[in-house]
């Protein structure tokens, strides 16, 4: 017998129209949209769901996130200290505590503390229903060479000993054509929907920096010809323009951060149709500068969002002005809890982005970016009963995508819970 769910909604956007629609219904069968529109009659049998005091959406996604930690705040410690079992069960928290916040799906772009294939794990016992959490799309490990953003030893540096000791456990870190083909394949054999790659220095690593190029054109070239033929795309980790030209120029899908984007970058990623995730969350001290804020950073990460202010700042005002598809990530290593996915819609608001564009980042563009377009990211019949409702007034008020009143999952409803610093 099949189960039928109609749902009141205050206002309505849809993923598609850059609206909110009054007076809307949603009929809901078993997992799927059946219907949306005002004139849905009620079928008799169906359990009704008043959200008319809500505003309704699809179910957000969250397109760059870390789910292998239990705290930021010990995340460095984390690596080290401890288990991959216990780092798949901080990514099975998450997953939960994600979709209680009406992320229904998220993106994992690599373990930070884990080699990762808990992820898959817990992906996996979401799907069969062992486990309550957000669909998961995942690259269980980034790659990476020697020194480099990916290479978290590098914070021993100054103890080589431990420090080697510490790289070897990175199967996914070397150098080399030829290496980086086979860690490709590995990582497609173990179940990764996507490549994730280190191609710059990063803020958060203590001894590298933003502007260096960490991957040479070989193995580049390498990584995203061999993920192409496998049938698999693949997005960097890239700030600086003259590398993410280098990554267009050899066939990139996607880019994360972009923070040092000028026009013509901007210009040349939206005439080559590629994705954008800019991660606005660990910028935000140095964007918004805050010399109060700013000195609770560690010190490594404090110097370089200090000495690239101007630049990330410059940059913020080329990604608002920009063409480029936007895709909505946190990447919180370094400012919030994992799973308080709503603050990017915050930083958004505060970056004056407009709330279509962020909502539609959040939902159809990522849905794209995952490549689920065809079951996700939009209302609309035959796709996926992921529906979110929320409260607050998605126009005027920065905090509304971290008080999420209503979630369902494939026409599964779950319990919500609100963010935590609130
Ligand atoms: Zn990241």
């Amino acid at each position: 017998m099949d189960k039928l769910t109609y749902i009141i909604c205050g206002k309505l956007y849809d993923g598609l129209a850059e609206e909110f629609k009054e007076g809307y219904r949603i009929l809901i069968k078993n997992d799927k949209i059946e219907e949306v529109g005002p004139d849905i009659v009620q079928p008799e049998s169906a359990e009704v769901i008043d959200l008319s005091d809500a505003t309704v959406t699809p179910g957000m996604i969250d397109a760059h996130m870390h789910m292998d930690y239990i705290d930021w705040h010990t995340i460095r410690e984390e690596v080290y200290t401890t288990s991959e079992e216990a780092k798949t069960l901080a990514v099975a928290r998450t997953a939960r505590k994600t979709l209680s916040r009406g992320f229904t799906t998220i993106r994992h772009t690599g373990g930070i503390t884990s080699n990762g294939f808990g992820v898959l794990d817990v992906k996996r016992a979401i799907e069969k229903g062992y486990i309550t959490g957000s669909r998961i799309v995942a690259a269980p490990r980034f790659l990476c060479g020697a020194g480099s953003h990916g290479d978290l030893s590098q914070g021993f540096a100054k103890n080589p000993e431990l420090s080697m000791i510490l790289q070897d456990l990175r199967p996914t870190l070397g150098a080399g054509k030829d290496f980086f083909v086979n860690a490709v394949r590995e990582e497609i054999k173990y179940g990764a929907d996507f490549i994730k790659i280190m191609a710059t220095g990063g803020f958060f690593t203590p001894y590298d920096n933003p502007s260096q190029l960490q991957m040479n054109d070989e193995e580049l070239q390498a990584v995203i010809n061999t993920a192409h033929e496998w049938g698999k795309t693949v997005t960097a980790h890239v700030y600086s323009v003259e590398h993410m030209k280098k990554l267009i120029q050899f066939g990139i899908d996607g880019m994360e951060h972009c923070s040092l984007m000028d026009e013509e970058t901007a210009q040349l990623i939206t005439d080559n149709d590629i994705y954008v995730v800019p991660t606005f969350c660990p910028y935000e001290e140095a964007v918004h500068y805050d010399p109060v804020l700013i000195q609770t950073k560690q010190e490594e990460y404090r110097t370089k969002l200090e000495y690239y202010k101007d630049a990330l700042q410059a940059g913020r005002e080329v990604i608002k002005n920009c063409k480029c598809k936007l895709g909505y990530g946190t990447d919180m290593v370094a400012t919030h809890q994992n799973y308080e996915s709503g603050f990017e819609f915050k930083a958004w608001m505060e970056s004056k982005m407009g709330t279509f564009r962020t909502l539609h980042a959040a939902t159809k563009v990522n849905s794209e970016i995952l490549q689920l377009e065809d079951k996700i990211g939009t209302l609309e019949p035959g796709k996926y009963a992921d529906i979110a409702a929320w409260k607050r007034d998605l126009m005027t008020d920065p905090y509304a995508l971290l008080d999420c009143a209503f979630v369902m999952k494939e026409g599964v409803i779950y319990p919500t819970e609100r963010c935590e610093e609130l």
